[in-house]
């Protein structure tokens, strides 16, 4: 299996991708010989979960490519993490992304709004519906907290921190600071749409941020993915693989 979207960039996971368990088993044991030291989260860091939510898994309506596979990743990670926030994208009926709200408008076609260009998008995450719900596999009971986002109906937002108007803030980079959290680990979907929206917004708020590469996707729209991975090095956002993390 060859990972084609959104991970297996990195020479380790392509040995693993390519020669299958044995050879991965085998890597795992002379791992610490080469490689950089695991990386141990404490109670200062959170692990921040995006949008893993049935509409962006394969069958849902704005499906990601593999967006299931992360789910045994993200997992798997969050038994490293003291503090987990898990995001959900939460969409009123009519939502302003949705091309259906706009005549004449089809999927992935843009529009003017007074904030900027909209992407549109199918239907997605509408309020209260079995597409909006956490995927039933992801398995974190110990998440504390649940912060649901896009939920104005003119506004989308991305960004867990900060509405496409770019002025109204969600509140979770408060939550975060007045839990004395510092480091943000972003893992979900999709890479370059509301990961790497999250990612940015985490650092203009001042936290150090990593995305777990492997432990996302991406839609990958025109070259948005390239995009997102360059911005997010601009601005000082950690690009790792699940196995950098200590579990
Ligand atoms: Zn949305």
């Amino acid at each position: 299996m060859l990972e084609t979207s959104g991970s297996g960039t990195s020479r380790r996971n392509f040995i693993i991708g390519a020669a299958g368990i044995g050879l991965a088993q085998v890597l795992g044991r002379i791992a610490p010989a080469w490689a950089a030291e695991p990386i141990k989260p404490d109670g200062t860091s959170a692990l921040m979960v995006v949008d893993v939510q049935n509409c962006f898994l394969p069958g849902g309506s704005l499906a990601v490519k593999e967006g299931d596979q992360i789910i045994p990743v993200i997992n798997k990670i969050a038994q490293g993490f003291t503090n987990v926030v898990l995001t959900q994208d939460w969409h009123t009926p009519h939502h302003i992304s949705f091309a259906s709200s706009h005549t004449g408008k089809q999927p992935f076609e843009t529009v003017a709004l007074p904030y900027g260009t909209q992407i549109l998008w199918p239907d997605h995450c509408v309020q209260g519906t079995e597409g909006a719900a956490l995927a039933k596999e992801l398995n974190i009971p110990k998440a504390e907290l649940i912060i649901r986002k896009g939920f104005h109906n003119d506004v989308d937002s991305y960004s867990a921190f900060l509405e496409a108007d770019k002025k109204t803030q969600t509140g979770l980079a408060g939550y975060f600071k007045e839990r004395g959290i510092t480091t943000l680990f972003v893992a979900g979907l999709a890479t370059d749409f509301c990961v790497a929206w999250s990612a940015l917004d985490a650092r203009r708020a001042g936290f150090t941020v990593y995305v777990v590469e492997d432990a996302c996707r991406g839609i990958d729209a025109n070259g948005s993915l390239a995009k997102a991975w360059a911005d997010m090095a601009a601005a000082g956002v950690k690009r790792i693989q699940s196995t950098d993390i200590a579990v």
